[in-house]
């Protein structure tokens, strides 16, 4: 009879927790805690899945149900700080923004993998209180490096005193040095707030002392700084960084284009006497896993990094800058689509801290924020030290034309001279990359397009390629037209940097011309270089794209020249004005930083267009005010929500069937509507036909319940369907 009853055996309970892991998946899994090993919410720990052992991290709430023969435990948990509570819970709102799994947003929580574990220590050498019986200059001058009492690692001792290792081995024989333990170093210094606290101007004191009201206490706030372009918002918000170092917290600085701001940490360090910690694609694997783990021992202070770093383990965040907060660069759109400026206020709110976005045309967004008085508006309105804004001019393509087979005007031609005579620097801006956009045959009229992608396929000619800039497709630069097999009459239509650059040359044959685009032989090292060249003026013409644009202080640019204004007014994109405006605005905004007279020109076809006015006349606010206001009339974001579905496949009937379904399946909910599906602008990517639905909402609208119904009652996701959703959608192509 007893043995009927089959209860569990209560004195041997098995604990079990959630464990979330860094792949697709809905929700953690339950694993079981082995005896004698002990877990918390945030443990880093590594788990079976399947046949193989993954890492993940124990997650906050109830596990599920699972049959104990199928339970499996925890294998060990990593000697590493758990991830905090603050960022569980970021992580966590993330996916239900997003509509991502919660195991791919874990996932870029956990991406230096070998930093779960502590950095062994690397051995050393200190000298000891024995001599070499017979001493050589060599081992003298050994002995001499060593005797400050330091450790020294075996090269680097060799290295210092120019010696080769054989002459510290042959002193390690004889016990002059003595081998330690060096614990790891940390990979930037803490910063010293009071290194070299900036001179402020009056202008730039009050925005720094209204902005440290706000971030003096460990409440959440945002404070837009509004600054024009060499107003020295970096110095006021230094200022809102040494407070958050002085109170303990770390600091986070967000930055648009990480790689190249080389500029931007020597500016860093001569604040605060040393350069913050970098985290962006192009760190090398092994500082990567350092920065990860001394930002989560907190050994880490300050942060420098690309959208990315909002996803590092701080364990005491409270601060984060986000500067350029206007720029498209924080838009993820790939596997989890996030924006990570909205994101950073997200993650100051749930840490309760303060965040600071600087910019000098802040996001329509940003700016009806701080309209409504959500966020403090902090206005610098001058440069610093009385340098002027340049002086802005329209060039009418229509009436002052290029010469036949030429993109400048003889207006613009001639202000590169006067420029280049007086020994100051002229920027080209253009933002297309190669010679030309497209080739055709002038027999035939055939174009050469990409076989994986609807677009054509641009001239390199430096490379002498024909390349694809959606997929990378390249190839050489043919000769003959392969539909109608006629000799050298293909054409290059249309300019990219590369025929600027060839243009400003037959020009000014003797001005040393630089093209600084980002694909560029040599990568972001060379880019640096040329960054630093210009800076010192040692080139007279620049020709570049939006690389140019961002953040870099020339001294000697006097004249900027966009070669076409218009070039990002047509596609199509709601925001195009508001783009258009922010971009002109920057690159303009890198002449005449350091209080030489300067100019810019903006040769346009459409001179009359609101966009240009507002940028000649200088009057932002009413541009800002139509934008607002035409925005609000349509219900466009900031006033209503959107959300949009790019559905892609392999086939081009099965694209477009699964987003009829998807259509479909969509519920009726006032406020809530569907259009589409179109095909995509760029139908074609990488042999995948693409297909966009749009979902547009009242600002009120619920539309993240709205998508997933739509996903869960829709057709099943087969064969090479793909569905990725892109909640607060940037780009519409
Ligand atoms: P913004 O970010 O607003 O475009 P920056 O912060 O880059 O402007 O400042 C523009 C230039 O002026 C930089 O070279 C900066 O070093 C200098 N500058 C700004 N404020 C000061 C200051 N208070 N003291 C010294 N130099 C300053
Ligand atoms: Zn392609």
């Amino acid at each position: 009879m007893k043995d009927s009853l089959q209860l569990p055996l209560i004195d041997d309970p098995i604990s079990t927790v959630p464990v979330l892991v860094p792949m697709p998946v809905s929700r953690a899994y339950t694993y079981a805690v082995p005896a004698g090993m002990s877990v918390q919410p945030g443990s880093i720990v590594q788990v079976p899945l399947g046949p193989r052992q993954v890492a993940g991290v124990v997650w906050d709430g109830q596990t599920d149900q699972v049959d104990p023969k199928k339970l499996r435990p925890i294998s060990l948990v990593f000697d590493c700080p758990p991830i905090a509570s603050d960022m569980r819970r970021f992580l966590d709102w993330v996916a239900t923004y997003t509509l991502s799994p919660p195991g791919m947003v874990v996932r870029m929580a956990l991406r230096a993998p070998a930093a779960f574990e502590p950095e062994p220590p690397t051995q050393g050498l200190r000298i000891s209180d024995l001599r070499p019986e017979r001493m050589t200059s060599a081992r003298a001058r050994v002995i001499e490096h060593a005797s400050d009492g330091l450790s020294w690692t075996r090269t680097g001792l060799a290295h210092a005193a120019g010696v080769s290792t054989s002459v510290i081995d042959g002193l390690i024989k004889q016990g002059v040095f003595e081998t330690i333990q060096i614990p790891p170093q940390p990979v930037v210094p803490g910063p010293d707030t009071a290194y070299r606290p900036a001179d402020l101007s009056d202008d730039q004191r009050a925005a720094a002392d209204t902005l440290l009201q706000s971030t003096a206490n460990a409440r959440h706030s945002v404070s837009l700084i509004d600054g024009v372009t060499g107003s020295g918002k970096t110095e006021v918000y230094f200022e809102a960084v040494a407070q958050a170092v002085d109170l303990g917290r770390q600091v986070l600085i967000l930055l648009p284009e990480i790689a190249l701001t080389a500029a931007f940490l020597e500016r860093f360090e001569r604040r605060f006497g040393c350069k913050p910690a970098e985290w962006h694609s192009d760190i090398a694997p092994r500082m990567r896993e350092k920065v990860w783990r001394q930002v989560a021992t907190g050994d880490v202070r300050v942060v420098a990094g690309a959208r990315s770093a909002l996803f590092l383990p701080f364990r005491e965040l409270g601060l984060i800058v986000v500067d350029e907060e206007h720029d498209a660069a924080y838009k993820q759109e790939d596997r989890v689509f996030y924006n990570a400026r909205d994101m950073s206020v997200v993650r100051a709110h749930i840490g309760r801290f303060p965040v600071v976005l600087a910019s000098a045309t802040p996001s329509v967004e940003s700016q009806v924020n701080a309209d409504d008085g959500k966020y403090r508006h902090i206005i610098l309105p001058q440069r610093y030290g009385g340098a002027a804004l340049p002086d802005l001019h329209l060039v009418d393509m229509r009436r002052d034309p290029p010469a036949k087979g030429g993109f400048l005007s003889p207006v613009l031609l001639q202000a590169i001279g006067k420029t280049v005579e007086k020994g100051e620097q002229a920027l080209l801006f253009l933002n297309r990359r190669g010679y030309a956009p497209l080739t055709l045959c002038r027999v035939c009229g055939f174009r050469f397009q990409c076989p994986d992608c609807s677009s054509w396929l641009v001239e390199h000619r430096f490379r002498n390629q024909i390349q694809c800039h959606h997929c990378g497709h390249a190839q050489r630069t043919p000769e003959a037209c392969p539909e109608c097999g006629t000799l050298d009459h293909l054409v290059a239509c249309g300019p990219g940097v590369e025929r600027i650059a060839e243009e400003v040359d037959g020009h000014f044959p003797d001005a040393r011309t630089i093209v600084l685009s980002s694909d560029m032989a040599g990568g972001v090292r060379r880019l640096r270089l040329e960054l630093e060249a210009i800076a010192k003026g040692e080139a007279d013409i620049i020709v570049g794209t939006q690389l140019v644009a961002k953040g870099h202080n020339f001294p000697l640019m006097t004249l900027v020249g966009i070669v076409d204004s218009d070039l990002g007014l047509s596609n199509g994109d709601p925001r195009a004005a508001e783009r258009t405006f922010q971009l002109l605005s920057q690159v303009t905004g890198r002449a005449g930083r350091t209080g030489r007279k300067s100019r810019g020109l903006l040769q346009t076809y459409q001179p009359k267009h609101p966009v240009m006015q507002a940028i000649v006349s200088g009057d932002r606010e009413s541009f800002y005010a139509r934008e607002i206001n035409e925005r609000e009339r349509a219900l466009m974001p900031p006033f209503g929500r959107m959300a949009a579905l790019i559905i892609s496949a392999a086939d081009r009937a099965e694209s477009q069937a699964h987003a009829r379904g998807l259509r479909q399946a969509a519920p009726n909910v006032g406020g809530i509507q569907v259009l589409g599906p179109a095909e995509a602008p760029l139908a074609l990517i990488r042999g995948r036909y693409r297909y966009r639905l749009l979902v547009h909402g009242s600002k009120q609208a619920d539309l993240q319940s709205f998508v997933a119904r739509m996903i869960a009652l829709g057709p099943k996701v087969r064969g090479s369907v793909r569905v990725q959703i892109d909640i607060d959608p940037q780009s519409f192509v």
